[in-house]
């Protein structure tokens, strides 16, 4: 059975090396090969010795997503599906946010971190498919990798931030994701800084903490969704156990902030009839005092099989009229990639 090089981290592929005659640094050209060049066959590693080369290309392999399909929104938003060495399929997205000359200043990647989802919050297209497996740290990274070749093609620049918020609950894959945002922060992969990349939870108390006490340097954002247990409950069944419920959280969040001096960022969907009343921003507001934070509101894209509709423009305005007046940080995110189904909960693999 040949070697998944990507399976191994940089230690790994220096053992692996030296496991073939090599010195350690062999790996480390190899590393540099794999994340900071992207390269798919071993005849292109010219720094290596040719015979190294043939014998890597007899016991090892270096594994890449398939993409299988493509699709560009009308804002320019591009959603592609990756087929997994499983098998199965994920989606990843490129965001480009335009200044008034019409050039792409920012542009986030929106990655996944699982086929699926276990955690079936009842408004997205993703828990409704229920979990299938965790991605490898090496593929969440080819994800940003590979579209941020894309970035350069279409918009002549890289990428420049990364949300863990496609398909999955991050934190439930916990040591992919961390090193995969480790390598995407690589000097010698894509070098990303930091605080370019956001990780997105849908609140698990216990890997808040974890993500606290092992000093991870990047932001965080909670899915909220919903300011008291009762209502998160009914719309997301991780809310109903004590150990993630908004008392669990609550902890979580002031742990952290009280180890990193963070900030966290509340996403907030804005559902019809569901959370979009004035009592719901006051309640939010008390949440988001908890610690400091900014509250990231967003315009609900309805998910086929589900009965959540977006709020009206008049509810938005009087909501966000009651956190400022609370003195509450917020902004609006406005649907993207809506009309490919790209955007916030509709990832779900193919039609
Ligand atoms: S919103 Fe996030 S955590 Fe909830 S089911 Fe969808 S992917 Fe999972």
């Amino acid at each position: 059975m040949r070697t998944d090089l990507k399976a191994l981290d940089r230690a790994g592929l220096e053992a692996f090396a030296q496991s073939l005659g090599q010195p350690a640094f062999r790996g480390r050209q190899l590393f540099q090969w794999l994340y900071g060049k992207g390269a798919t066959d071993f005849a292109a590693m010219t720094n290596l010795p040719q015979a190294f080369r043939e014998q890597l290309a007899e016991v090892a392999t270096i594994p890449t997503l398939d993409e299988v399909q493509r699709q560009t929104a009308t804002d320019e938003t591009i959603k592609s599906l990756f087929r997994l060495a499983s098998g199965r399929e994920i989606e990843s997205v490129l965001i480009p946010d335009f200044d008034e000359s019409g050039t792409a200043k920012r542009l986030t990647v929106c990655v996944s971190s699982q086929v699926g989802c276990a955690m079936g919050c009842h408004f997205c297209a993703t828990g409704l498919m229920g979990f299938h497996q965790n991605l490898m740290a090496s593929e969440i990274y080819e994800q940003v990798w590979r579209m941020n070749a894309l970035a350069e093609e279409r918009f002549g620049r890289g990428i420049t931030n990364v949300v863990y918020m496609g398909m999955g609950e991050p934190l439930q894959n916990y040591a992919s994701v961390l090193q995969s945002a480790a390598l995407l922060s690589d000097s010698d992969a894509l070098g990303l800084a930091p605080k370019r990349i956001t990780i997105s939870t849908v609140g698990l108390a216990r890997r808040i903490r974890q993500l606290a006490d092992d000093n991870a340097p990047f932001n965080l954002a909670i899915s909220l969704h919903a300011p008291t247990d009762p209502q998160r409950s009914a719309i997301m069944p991780v809310n109903r156990s004590e150990k993630t419920d908004l008392g669990a959280l609550q902890d979580a969040v002031q742990h952290y902030h009280t180890q990193t001096g963070k900030r966290v960022t509340y996403e907030y969907c804005m559902f019809a009839g569901i959370n979009d009343s004035e009592a719901d921003a006051r309640n939010l507001a008390t949440v988001a005092r908890w610690a400091p934070s900014k509250v990231n509101l967003i315009m609900y894209n309805p998910v086929e099989g589900t009965d959540f509709t977006s709020t009206s423009e008049d509810r938005l305005n009087a909501f966000i009229r009651v956190l400022v007046d609370e003195g509450i940080r917020v902004t609006v995110r406005r649907s993207r990639g809506q009309d490919i189904d790209a955007a916030c909960g509709q990832l779900a693999g193919r039609d």
